[in-house]
Formats: C-alpha cells, sequence, structure tokens
C-alpha cells in the first residue's frame, strides 16, 4: 500500500479493490451494536481542519475510533493558525507530540502533499483546494460498485460545478480506472480549463448537455455549486443555473429508475439537486455518508496498522 494518501495517482485498480474489500468487512462493523475493532489500538490520529466541513470530519473522527485510535480534532478556529501560525510549525508542532496519523484539509491545493513532505506521520489528504479529495472518489465509486455490481462499461455522469470540485477530480480518476465511462457535464463558465485536453489523454467524454447525457446514465454525481469558492458571476442566477444544469423534477424522469443519483454533500437543495432527486428511492446520499466510515476505516487501516511507531 502506498505510504501517504494524497491523490488517486497514489492507488493501483488492485489497491482500491483492496481497499473496497476492507471497507466492506467495516461496513459490517457499522451493524454491530458495538463498534470496536482493535487494529489501531496505541495508535493516535489527528484531523486537522483548516476549512468547514460536516461529514468528512466527523466519518474520519468515526473510523479512528471504531478502530480503537485515539482521535484528536484541530480546526483552523481556535488553534495557533488563526494567530497566524504557518501550516509548517503547526504540523510539526503537533507531530512533534508523537502523531501518528495525519487526516489534513486545507484551503490550498498541494497543502497535504506539502505537509506529507514535511512530516513523519502518515498523511491522508480529506480535501486540498479545488485539487483532489481522494477518500470521497473512493467512498462514491464503491458506493457505485455496490448498488451497480461493476463500474466496467457504466455510463456515469458527473455534472456542476466542475471547475471548484475537488471531489470532480479525484473522482474523474477514480471511476475511469475502474472501468466506468464517464462524462462531465457543466455550463461552459464552470468546465475546468484544459479540460478538453485532459479528458482525450484521461479517456472521459466532456457535454454541456445535461438533457442528452441523464437518459443513457447509468449513475449521476450532482456536485455542489460552490459558492464559497466563486469571486465572480459564474452564471446570470440560480434560477438560470437550475434550469440548465439542475438535477430537476422534470429530469428525474429522464434518469433510469434504478440509476443511483450520488451527491457529496452538502446539498443546495432547489440550486443544483430538486428535493424529489435527493429524497428519491434511487439516491445513494445516505449510502456515500455511510460508505463514507466504511472507507475511512479501511484506508486508516491499510495506512497505520502495519506502520512501525517512529
Ligand atoms: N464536501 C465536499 C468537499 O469537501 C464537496 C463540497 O464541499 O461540495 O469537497
Amino acid at each position: 500500500m502506498t505510504r501517504h494518501l494524497l491523490s488517486i495517482d497514489d492507488l493501483s485498480v488492485e489497491q482500491i479493490q483492496e481497499i473496497f474489500e476492507t471497507a466492506a468487512e467495516m461496513h459490517d462493523v457499522q451493524r454491530r451494536e458495538v463498534k470496536k475493532l482493535p487494529a489501531l489500538r496505541g495508535r493516535t490520529v489527528i484531523n486537522m481542519f483548516f476549512e468547514d466541513s460536516t461529514r468528512t470530519r466527523s466519518s474520519f473522527e468515526i473510523a479512528g475510533k471504531w478502530l480503537s485510535a485515539d482521535v484528536i480534532n484541530i480546526s483552523a478556529k481556535g488553534s495557533s493558525a488563526s494567530k497566524g501560525e504557518s501550516l509548517r510549525d503547526t504540523v510539526l508542532t503537533v507531530c512533534a507530540m508523537g502523531v501518528d496519523g495525519l487526516v489534513i484539509r486545507h484551503p490550498a491545493s498541494g497543502a497535504a502533499q506539502q505537509v506529507s513532505e514535511w512530516v513523519d506521520a502518515v498523511v491522508v489528504n480529506a480535501g486540498d483546494g479545488m485539487h483532489e479529495h481522494p477518500t470521497q472518489a473512493l467512498l462514491d465509486a464503491y458506493t457505485l460498485e455496490r448498488r451497480l455490481g461493476s463500474l466496467e462499461g457504466r455510463q456515469v455522469a458527473i455534472v456542476g460545478d466542475l471547475t471548484h470540485s475537488r471531489v470532480f477530480r479525484s473522482g474523474v480518476k477514480c471511476l475511469t480506472k475502474l472501468g466506468a465511462e464517464v462524462t462531465v457535464v457543466a455550463p461552459p463558465t464552470l468546465m475546468p480549463s484544459g479540460i478538453d485536453e485532459w479528458s482525450r489523454t484521461a479517456g472521459f467524454e466532456v457535454n454541456y448537455d445535461l438533457d442528452e447525457v441523464l437518459p443513457k446514465a447509468d449513475a449521476v454525481m450532482m456536485l455542489r455549486v460552490q459558492k464559497e469558492r466563486m469571486s465572480g458571476g459564474y452564471f446570470p442566477s440560480p434560477r438560470e443555473y437550475t434550469v440548465g444544469y439542475g438535477l430537476t423534477r422534470e429530469r428525474l424522469a429522464q434518469l433510469k429508475p434504478d440509476a443511483p443519483i450520488c451527491h457529496p454533500g452538502p446539498m443546495n437543495r432547489g440550486l443544483e439537486i430538486a428535493a424529489d432527486a435527493a429524497d428519491a428511492a434511487q439516491s445513494a446520499v445516505l449510502e456515500q455518508v455511510s460508505a463514507g466510515v466504511a472507507i475511512r476505516m479501511s484506508v486508516l487501516y491499510h495506512l497505520l496498522a502495519g506502520e512501525e511507531t517512529p
């Protein structure tokens, strides 16, 4: 297994399948009354979050605790980072306490990679700016594999604010590695520059017409419109975005009835996804959340269980 998990590029197809197999076993732990395994007893994991998070942070925390690790949470607000301490000083300070695993979320792309060069601890990227969010991609692909059997040859549409989305960047890599045929859909203003060349080399399709893509999709992943990362006007009005690119009630009817609908959360209901779609029987949104814990248990287990304490 890789030493750190910074990007989906760190994992081979076999390693992804290995993570999925362990996650399936961890999923069974979730159903037990006593949800504890001793695998990481004596290990310390720090969740260091310099950006807001509900699901990812609590999911990593639960995952670590169910594996019996000691888990500590640090967020930018309330830490010395808010007093002007540099990222390097903060992580070196924390790691000097004898930390085995560092789960980091940071608004700067490349932050996790940089931190991995400074510390001895195992580093897991929990989202670095607009770059990558590998555990989200793993849990999305795992959720879809469980629903669809296999991803080989399956048509997966990734729709929405692609420019600002680390979920898309990790997701498209993971899904294509597993054999899915991915089509990405966004308004021209939210399509990342250089997408045509990237799609050619990476082997996915680009489309600007959601209504053309939806009826053929075996699964659809809606992405959040990331207003906090937008400095200008990317679309004339929320209404116009919804009309062109929202998974509305009308569009839900175009989807195959068994095609899972995914969203990494948090959802802007009524903007990129209608309540009817978010709550539809074919929605996989809550399955993604529960898979998130199993995947993160599996990742922490593979990266830390065999590690000698430095
Ligand atoms: N929760 C995901 C992330 O942290 C997706 C989102 O925020 O839209 O990237």
